[in-house]
This record gives C-alpha cells, sequence and structure tokens, in this order.
C-alpha cells in the first residue's frame, strides 16, 4: 500500500526585513489510514488538523523556518504530539518567529523518514533559505520543494539570509538530479515538473 498526499491552502502573512505581506501557503500532509507527516505548518493549526484525521503525526517537518512556514509549528506540535524537524542551519530565521520554543529534531541532508510505508528524503537545498531542504518521495514521483523551486523558477533571494547564486546551484545540482517526469509540490501556489522547471531555468 503506498500512502496518499493531502493537501489544503492556509492563508495569512510573512514578514521579515520590517514588511509584511499577505500570503497562502500550501499544506501537504503524507500518510496512510495509520500515520502521517505534515510537510511544513504555516498559519492555523486548524486548517492543518483539519487532515489528520485522528492518525498518528510521526512528525512536524520543515521546508525552512520562514514564519508563513512554522508560524502554527509549536502550537500543531502541543496538539498531536509529534516532534518538530528542521535543518540547523535556518536557526536564525526560527529565532525571529519563536524565541521561547526550539524545534526537535536537525535534518541533516540524507536525513530519511518513512511514513506509511513511504520514504521521504531530505535534500539540503539552500538559497531562499540557509537551511531549506526538500524532502524527495521516490515512491510517490514528487518532491516537496518548500519555497526552494515554483512553477516559473526558484524562490525569493531578495532578502535577508537568502542567496540568488545558491539556490540556482541548489535546483541544479539537487533537484534537476531528481528524473523529469518528477511532481513537484510547492509552498505557495500550484504544483509544476522538474522537466518543464529545467526548461524554465536553463532554456
Ligand atoms: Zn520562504
Amino acid at each position: 500500500m503506498t500512502a496518499r498526499i493531502d493537501h489544503a491552502v492556509s492563508s495569512g502573512t510573512f514578514t521579515l526585513d520590517g514588511e509584511t505581506f499577505d500570503v497562502d501557503n500550501n499544506i501537504w500532509v503524507v500518510g496512510d489510514d495509520e500515520e502521517c507527516v505534515v510537510i511544513d505548518a504555516p498559519h492555523e493549526v486548524s486548517d492543518i488538523m483539519a487532515f489528520d484525521g485522528g492518525r498518528k503525526v510521526k512528525a512536524i517537518l520543515c521546508t525552512h523556518a520562514h514564519d508563513d512556514h512554522v508560524r502554527a509549528a509549536p502550537a500543531l506540535r502541543e496538539k498531536v504530539v509529534a516532534p518538530i524537524m528542521l535543518h540547523p542551519d535556518d536557526k536564525p530565521l526560527w529565532e525571529l518567529t519563536h524565541t521561547d520554543h526550539l524545534w526537535d529534531v536537525d535534518i541533516a541532508d540524507g536525513f530519511e523518514i518513512t511514513v506509511g510505508g513511504t520514504a521521504l528524503r531530505a535534500l539540503h537545498t539552500p538559497g531562499h533559505a540557509p537551511g531549506a531542504v526538500c524532502f524527495h518521495a521516490p515512491d510517490l514521483g514528487c518532491v516537496f520543494t518548500g519555497d526552494t523551486l515554483f512553477q516559473g523558477g526558484p524562490g525569493a533571494t531578495g532578502r535577508s539570509f537568502s542567496d540568488e547564486h545558491l539556490i540556482k546551484d541548489s535546483i541544479r545540482e539537487r533537484l534537476f538530479a531528481l528524473p523529469d517526469e518528477t511532481v513537484v509540490h510547492t509552498g505557495h501556489g500550484d504544483d509544476t515538473t522538474i522537466g518543464a522547471e529545467r526548461q524554465t531555468l536553463d532554456g
């Protein structure tokens, strides 16, 4: 039996460098009838918990620590009793949002977690944020890219802790190593594929 993917959109704000924007964030939940993992915990815990359906939540996986991706993580952890997992290079971003909570487990490149018989493997893809990671699910033929790769190109790199050169290297070296038909589930907006974005970035 293969795990399934549930998806919803949660609305709220993103704040960095003293500016605040309205944003819609994707919530991705991967699992079977027994257990699941949540990828990113944006604005509202209730939006996320609508999906767990009483299943055991094995982990709250963070693609990076911008506030629109981790704001609800500590509250969700309290409700579902699951560890928050984050790449430690995003500590400075995490601390901008949560001064009185830490995450529980460090994600390193190659870190793997299995849920509902399906493995999710972390690819460290710095650039949008220093600790940005993507989660590749080979059995599902997809990758969860957070804000590293969107439909139409790389994530934003205009603000603090971002690096445009680095994000393009990460995408080329790590994400473009995946098969063209791999479906890309993004942090904001619509899905795309590795093949389509390879055309966009490298023409
Ligand atoms: Zn972001």
